[in-house]
C-alpha cells in the first residue's frame, strides 16, 4: 500500500514538474504511460519482471498453445517493393500461417475452424477487417482461406486475458530482437507453430544473413 501511495505522488510531482516547465510533448507521453501502468505501481521492477517470467514460464508449458508472429525490421522493409506496408504484411502473414494450421488439424468430415481476436482499435478494425473480406473471396498470397472465420473479433485488451498473453509474447519477441534478451524468450518461443524441426509459426523478416533463434529454426528443413 504504502509503495502504491509513494509512487503516485512521485508521479503526480513529475508530471506537474513537466508541466510547469513547459515540457508539453513528454508531459503527455509520460501522463499517459503513468495512467498505462497505474495498476502495477504497487510492484517493485523485480516483482514484475518475476511476473511476467512466471506467466512466461506458464506459457512455455501449454501444449495445445501455437505462436504465429511477424517480426519486421523496419531497416530492411520496403513498403513500395513489398506493395503493402508493414502492418499488412504482418497481418497476411499471420492469417495465412493460422489458416495453414487450421488445415493440418482438419479432416475432410471434420473441419477445425479458427477465429482471430484483436485488440479494439478502430483504425485497424476497418484496415483488417476489409482485408479478412478480400483473402476470403481471393485467399492470400500464401493459401485460400476457409478455416478462419470471416469477421475478426475485436476485444478490449484490459478485459480479455488472452490478448495480453499476446502482448507479453510480442513483448518477449521484440526484446528478444532489439535488446538480446533471451529469458522470456526462450520460453514463449517453445510455443511457435511447428512443422518437425522447422518453427513455422514465427518469422524474422529481415537481413537474410541474420542467424538469430528466429531465423535459423525457421529455415530449418
Ligand atoms: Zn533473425
Amino acid at each position: 500500500m504504502r509503495r502504491r501511495q509513494e509512487a503516485r505522488t512521485y508521479r503526480k510531482q513529475h508530471l506537474l514538474q513537466l508541466q510547469s516547465s513547459g515540457q508539453n510533448k513528454l508531459y503527455k507521453r509520460m501522463k499517459k504511460n503513468y495512467r498505462n501502468t497505474d495498476s502495477y505501481v504497487h510492484l517493485s521492477y523485480k516483482e514484475r519482471r518475476q511476473l511476467i517470467t512466471e506467466i512466461a514460464m506458464h506459457i512455455s508449458q501449454w501444449g495445445f498453445a501455437r505462436l504465429f508472429a511477424e517480426c519486421i525490421d523496419k531497416v530492411h522493409f520496403n513498403p513500395t517493393i513489398a506493395g503493402m506496408s508493414a502492418e499488412q504484411q504482418a497481418f497476411e502473414q499471420i492469417v495465412s500461417r493460422f489458416e495453414r494450421f487450421l488445415q493440418s488439424i482438419s479432416e475432410p468430415k471434420n473441419k477445425n475452424y479458427g477465429l482471430l481476436n484483436h485488440d479494439n482499435n478502430q483504425t485497424v478494425e476497418m484496415k483488417h477487417t476489409a482485408l479478412m473480406r478480400e483473402f476470403l473471396k481471393q485467399g492470400t498470397l500464401w493459401t485460400e482461406v476457409n478455416h478462419t472465420i470471416e469477421t475478426p473479433l475485436f476485444v478490449d485488451s484490459e478485459l480479455t486475458s488472452m490478448v495480453q498473453i499476446a502482448d507479453l509474447c510480442a513483448y518477449a519477441l521484440r526484446r528478444y530482437l532489439e535488446n538480446g534478451e533471451e529469458e522470456l524468450f526462450e520460453l514463449v518461443f517453445e510455443r511457435a507453430d511447428r512443422r518437425g524441426n522447422t518453427a513455422v509459426g514465427v518469422r524474422h523478416y529481415t537481413d537474410q544473413s541474420c542467424s538469430c533463434t528466429i531465423c535459423t529454426r525457421h529455415r530449418t528443413t
